[in-house]
Order: C-alpha cells, then structure tokens, then sequence
C-alpha cells in the first residue's frame, strides 16, 4: 500500500465490467482513483462512494474517449485536483462482431474511434504528462491470436493498441515509463455475455486449459501488478491473461 499512495490512476471506462475491478483494485493498493465513464454517471458514482466508504480516495469523470477535446480536459481537471497523473488505464472499449463483408461503414467507425482513436487520444496525454514512474497499461484481447469469424474489425484495433504499446514504450525512452498491454481472454461481463447464446458461452468457457471464464478481478491483479512496484521491469510487453486459451 505505502509504495503507491500519493499516487494517482486514471482508468477509463471504469464505471462497468473489467474498468470497475480494475478501478477497485488500485483503489485498495493506494492510488487515488480516476474513475472514467462515458454514459454511466450512477455506476461511476456508486463506485467511487464503495471505494470512500472502504476507505480509500477516488473521484468520476465523464469523458467520451473518442473526443480528444474532452480527453485533455479530463487530464487538466485531474491534475488541478490531484497534482498530477502517474498511472493510466486505458480500459475503455467497444466490441461489436460481424464478418468483413456484414460490416457496415458505422459498424467499423464506432470501434475504430473508442478502441483504437480512443486509447490514442489518452496515450497522447499521458505521454506528455505522466509523472516519473509512471505506467501506462492497455487493456488489448487474446482474439488477436485466434482468428474468430466475425472478431475481425474488433481484433484489428487491439493489435493497433499492440502496436502501439510497444512503440510509445520506446518513446518514453528516458522518462523511466512502463508501457503495457494485458490482453484478456472471454471475461465474464457485459461486453462477452450480453447477446450470446448460453451455449455459446458455454463452449467459450471451456475453450481454457482452466476451463472456465476470466472474471473482471482476474484481469484486475493483471493490471494491479503491472501498475505497482513489483511490475517495475516489463516494459513493452503484451500480456495474455487468458487461463491458458493461446
Ligand atoms: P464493458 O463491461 O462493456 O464495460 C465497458 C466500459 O467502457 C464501461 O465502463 C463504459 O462506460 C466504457 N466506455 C465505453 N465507451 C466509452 C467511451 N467512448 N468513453 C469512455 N468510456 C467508454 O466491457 P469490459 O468487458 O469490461 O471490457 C473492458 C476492456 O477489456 C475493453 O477494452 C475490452 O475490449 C477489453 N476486453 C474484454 C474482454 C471480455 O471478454 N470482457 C476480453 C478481452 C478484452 P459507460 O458505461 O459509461 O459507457
């Protein structure tokens, strides 16, 4: 806990799903918390208030990833609060599944500008303004290796934030700044179960050597580590928190 505490997280789409866990995790680590959402005020509300009550420090923001404008306000209002920024979660994402050829033009736009624009628009301010030692951590997918129908679009834009993990790492050259990726596995929340048959679900359950889904905290110790001290030497690495699936 002492390692972290004077030290401040902003993790996007933290209202919901994975972002909430992740959120809640750092929380009890000691980083004061920056809880993002783009629609979701009561979620985000209700999250911070679990976090006070716990004992812990935290406040929501609404910002749209997508928006630039909106992105670089967030980071000034953190900043004017809490004195800086050393932590960022770039947790925010969509995913939507149709083959190349059902895509329409708003099916492919909307992905691009949350999954890929989105996480640039926040790495952009990161880049400039991350404290020494400081961390960024991209949430990416483990469907980048499989190779699903339909994931084709979805997949694309986490091996944009791949890609762009390992560069900006090399970036920051000097900074003493880790840049990660932790690329999940089917994780038990609102974006994998909602519209899935059961047995769908189920079949993507078993797909694991460990035979079940990921659940947000599993992701959660993911990110946790990477942002603490004991994370303090992976630097431009994607990681598969996947129970085993590739
Ligand atoms: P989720 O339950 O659907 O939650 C998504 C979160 O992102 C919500 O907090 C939502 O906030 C936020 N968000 C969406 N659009 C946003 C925008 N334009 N600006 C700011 N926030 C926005 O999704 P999840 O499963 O936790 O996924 C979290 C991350 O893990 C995503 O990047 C996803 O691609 C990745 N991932 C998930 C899985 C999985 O199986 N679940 C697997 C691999 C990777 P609002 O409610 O306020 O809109």
């Amino acid at each position: 806990m002492a390692n972290n505490e004077n030290k401040v997280a902003i993790v996007t789409g933290g209202s919901r799903g994975i972002g909430a866990a992740i959120a809640g995790r750092l929380a009890g680590d000691g980083f004061t918390v920056v809880v993002n959402y783009a629609g979701s005020a009561k979620a985000a509300e209700e999250l911070v208030d679990s976090i006070e009550h716990a004992g812990g420090r935290a406040l929501a923001a609404q910002a749209d990833v997508s928006d630039a404008a909106a992105v670089a306000r967030m980071f000034d209002r953190t900043e004017a609060a809490l004195g800086g920024v050393d932590v960022l979660v770039n947790n925010a994402g969509i995913m939507k599944l149709a083959t190349i050829a059902d895509g329409d033009e708003a099916f492919v736009d909307s992905q691009i500008a949350i999954n890929l624009k989105g996480s640039i628009n926040t790495m952009r301010e990161a880049a400039k303004r991350l404290r020494a030692g400081g961390r960024i951590i991209n949430l990416c997918s483990s469907v980048v290796g499989l190779y699903q129908p339909t994931y084709g679009v979805y997949a694309a834009t986490k091996a944009g934030i791949e890609a762009i993990t390992h560069v900006l790492s090399r970036e920051l050259r000097g900074r003493n700044i880790t840049v990660n990726a932790v690329a999940p596995g089917p994780t038990a929340t609102a974006l994998f179960l909602d519209g899935k048959p059961q047995g769908v679900i189920d079949n993507l359950s078993k797909l694991a050597p460990l035979e079940r889904l990921g659940q947000p905290e599993d992701i959660a110790n993911t990110v946790a580590f990477l942002a603490g001290p004991d994370g303090a030497w992976i630097n431009g690495q994607v990681l598969r928190a996947n129970g085993g699936i590739i």
